[in-house]
């Protein structure tokens, strides 16, 4: 006897209706639909709409959203959105940075997002507050949200003395990633050799901010490429932003990537915060400052995509949706054929899945049952619309329905 029977359901990687049975918190059953009805204690009608496993959010800082309600928003680049949310940063509380990581947990839920690697600052000024608040959060939404944290040291490691200690502090406390950002510090060589030595010496993954210009000289995302092979890391690296390589010449760019593709990296997309900081320099014809998305993913690279900011200096905009994000991307990578609406699918679920390490994850017998089913009938169009989330289960169990907005619909 199932615990619950999606009937006549679709998949967005199968033609026509398919039955998907849980029981126990896993999928046990995913095969198209048959006249014979499988037992199941609950049965949920398909009716035409699509089952997608719960969505990934793979980059998201949650203890500096909605930081525009304290403070306007800059109109400068990066170095200003660093400049202000540092001044920010300074007051706030335990209870502060709980409420506003709460809201955006809230909407994450409601959207369909079962996982999410979320980057927590650690440096002299908030000191581990913010970790253990997120420590706090991760264990009280644990049933809802997988949350994976980055020990993230936004200011810099050699140029903010005593950070080093309390991201060492940060992984013996809980945390799940080591952080970090080269464009920020004295020697990018140096903070990357750290944040390896770091990681190699607790066992975690490591995920990096990194060539965040549209430089295309900025390229140490190559040392890192280096650095995964000669240490056996591959497919234990994610790097965000990467947007100088945007900016190389494509026979270079072409080289470049398949170096990338050799170490596994995790290439993460940021579009919202790239496009709002990127090209700031160009005074007509401006780039759009993202990483080449394309190119990459045709080079045989793992991409995925993350909201990163909501509602800050960085990026003053953001619902919390990854399908927003997903056509934000698709738009401006110029994914917009069928199959690349597909692929863009595959971004925002079972590659960003396999950047985060996730296993057991997808449609398929033996996964977790961490599903959302959307109101769509093609997979396009769930990209286009992102369209009301009808249900989301977390291990097989309902966590939230029919959540329509109504600005949209
Ligand atoms: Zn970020």
């Amino acid at each position: 006897m199932l615990d619950l029977l999606f009937h006549n359901i679709g998949i967005p990687t199968g033609k026509g209706r398919y039955h998907v049975g849980v029981k126990s918190g896993s999928i046990v059953l995913c095969e198209p639909a048959g006249v014979e009805l499988p037992n199941a204690r609950e049965i949920i009608e398909g009716e035409g709409n699509i089952l997608l496993p719960g969505l990934v959010e793979t980059h998201i800082h949650l203890d500096k959203a909605f930081l525009t309600e304290k403070s306007q928003v800059a109109a400068g680049g990066l170095a200003e959105a660093i400049a202000v949310t540092r001044a920010l940063k300074s007051n706030y509380t335990y209870e502060d940075i709980y409420n506003r990581a709460t809201r955006v947990l809230e909407r994450s839920a409601r959207f369909g997002v079962t996982t999410m690697r979320c980057q927590v600052e650690v440096d002299p000024i908030i000191g581990l507050q913010a970790m253990e608040v997120t420590l706090a959060l991760k264990e009280k939404w644990r049933d809802t949200i997988d949350m994976q944290l980055v020990v993230f040291p936004q200011e810099g490691i050699m140029q903010q003395p005593g950070t080093a200690e309390l991201m060492e502090e940060s992984l013996r406390m809980g945390a799940d990633v080591v952080g970090g950002i080269p464009y920020n510090d004295y020697s990018a060589s140096d903070h990357i050799t750290f944040v390896f030595d770091l990681a190699e010496k607790y066992g975690k993954p490591i995920d990096l901010h990194i060539d965040f210009s549209d430089n295309p000289s900025e390229l140490n995302v190559l040392t890192v490429a280096t650095e995964t092979i000669n240490r056996c890391y591959q497919g234990r690296v994610a790097a965000g932003h990467v947007t100088s390589l945007g900016s190389v010449m494509r026979e270079n760019a072409l080289e470049y990537a398949e170096r990338l593709a050799k170490a596994d990296l995790q290439i993460m997309c940021l579009p919202a915060t790239d496009l709002y900081l990127g090209g700031r320099q160009d005074i007509q014809a401006a780039r759009r400052g993202l990483t080449p998305v394309k190119l990459l993913h045709e080079a045989g690279v793992n991409v995925t995509m993350g909201t990163n900011n909501m509602r800050n200096a960085f990026t003053p905009f953001g619902t919390g949706d990854p399908l927003d994000i997903a056509l934000l991307l698709a738009n401006t990578a110029q994914f917009g054929t069928v199959l690349e609406l597909e692929q863009i699918m595959q971004m925002a679920t079972s590659h960003a899945a396999r950047a985060l390490g996730l296993t057991q994850y997808g449609l398929a017998v033996g996964a977790k049952a961490d599903l959302v089913m959307v109101q769509a009938e093609r997979v396009e169009d769930i990209i286009i619309d992102r369209p009301p989330r009808l249900g989301v289960w977390k291990n097989g169990v309902k966590k939230a329905e029919m959540f329509v907005e109504t600005r949209r619909f």
